[in-house]
């Protein structure tokens, strides 16, 4: 097996002959993992099946998962939608380029790997540099999920690329940690109403802001279950630790999740909790292992710092990781639902 060949580049002073160098190994069927503003994406030319094809074998992602196209703008949206409606193109002028991705009618163009055979394509544009660039390079649309290994949590750093996907991809554009950490917001155009299939970087009150009411979808959905959004497995994202999630009053929470870690400690297990920076002093002296995300009124801080917590704590060597909810308002929904998927459901609700 091959390394991956890593490029560094600078988002600021985007060297064009890596971007090139990049685009070109797309237009020739390879794979680039390559940092958006969410978490790092892994490309291939979203036109062509069989280097699709090799997005899946190098994830071991199942077919029934279907894959974001990324655009470089929306005017190229009739390339790969066969119908945009209006109010596609009103969230597109309002959130793109950013972390907010479309569902909407799939065009001819698009092989049914993309979508997992479905009628319908998930479409974004996202907003870092690099992304842009390359797109731009490249000249086609660019089929890219989280450059992770199945299931596993999602790289908000070039090293976390590596770790996954070393020797399995051609190229690496190492562009330094992505700025949002938590993936794209996923909202079905699809629905009788608009409805967000997967909570993320674009929270469901600016959406609403502008549509009125918008749907969560209930989650989690069984692997069995495809539809509606294939991605919203109940155990996706996960630590290598087993975690279980604490929802309620902070208080309660802190003093549940304390009993229950003294307790896991004392029948010898090594423990880690996910804290907010505030709750750390709760629990000095314990024989606990601590990691926080960021102050709990900072949800933009524990977004970006999500991932690499849980990482941590992972390369602590604890074996159960208790974490503390960050409620739903703004980005804490979507930390929420990656917490509750990483828990595989074990959520404990203190009143
Ligand atoms: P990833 O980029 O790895 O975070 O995964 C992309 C996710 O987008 C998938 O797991 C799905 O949840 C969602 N997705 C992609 N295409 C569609 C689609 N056509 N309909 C609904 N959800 C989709
Ligand atoms: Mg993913």
């Amino acid at each position: 097996m091959k390394p991956t060949r890593v490029l560094k580049i600078d988002p600021q002073h985007i060297a064009t002959v890596l971007i090139h160098e990049a685009a070109d190994v797309l237009r020739a069927g390879g794979l680039v993992a390559f940092p958006t503003e969410t978490v790092y994406g892994l490309g291939a030319n979203a036109l062509d099946a069989q280097a699709v094809r090799g997005i899946f074998a190098a994830k071991e992602r199942p077919g029934y998962d279907p894959l974001i196209v990324h655009l470089a703008g929306a005017e190229s949206l009739a390339e790969v939608a066969c119908r945009v409606p209006p109010v596609a193109l009103m969230l597109a002028e309002r959130f793109w380029p950013g972390p907010l991705t479309l569902v909407l009618p799939r065009g001819p163009r698009i092989p049914p790997e993309v979508t997992a055979g479905g009628e319908t394509v998930a479409v974004r544009v996202p907003a870092h540099p690099v992304a842009q660039a390359l797109i731009r390079a490249a000249g086609v649309p660019v089929a890219a999920p989280s450059a992770n290994r199945f299931g596993r949590l999602s790289p908000t750093r070039a090293e976390d690329v590596l770790a996954d996907l070393d020797g399995r991809i051609d190229l690496l554009l190492d562009g330094g940690p992505t700025p949002v950490g938590v993936e794209s917001t996923v909202l079905s155009l699809v629905t009788p109403r608009p409805t967000i299939l997967r909570p993320g970087g674009v929270s469901r009150e600016s959406l609403e802001l502008l549509l009125g009411r918008v749907e969560v979808l209930a989650q989690p959905v069984r692997p069995q279950e495809v539809a509606p959004s294939p991605g919203t497995l109940s155990q996706h994202y996960a630590p290598r630790a087993k975690l279980i999630l604490y929802e309620g009053p902070r208080d309660a929470l802190l003093a549940a999740l304390r009993k229950e870690a003294l307790r896991l400690h004392g029948a010898g297990a090594r423990v880690g909790l996910f804290l907010a920076s505030e709750d750390l002093p709760f629990f000095e002296g314990l024989p606990l292992i601590m990691r926080a995300a960021g102050p709990a009124r900072d949800l933009e801080t524990v977004a970006r710092q999500l991932f690499t917590t849980l990482r941590a704590l992972d390369e602590a060597g604890v074996e159960v990781i208790l974490a503390r909810d960050f409620g739903a308002a703004g980005l804490g929904l979507a930390v929420r639902d990656r917490l509750t998927r990483a828990a595989g459901g074990k959520v404990v609700r203190v009143t």
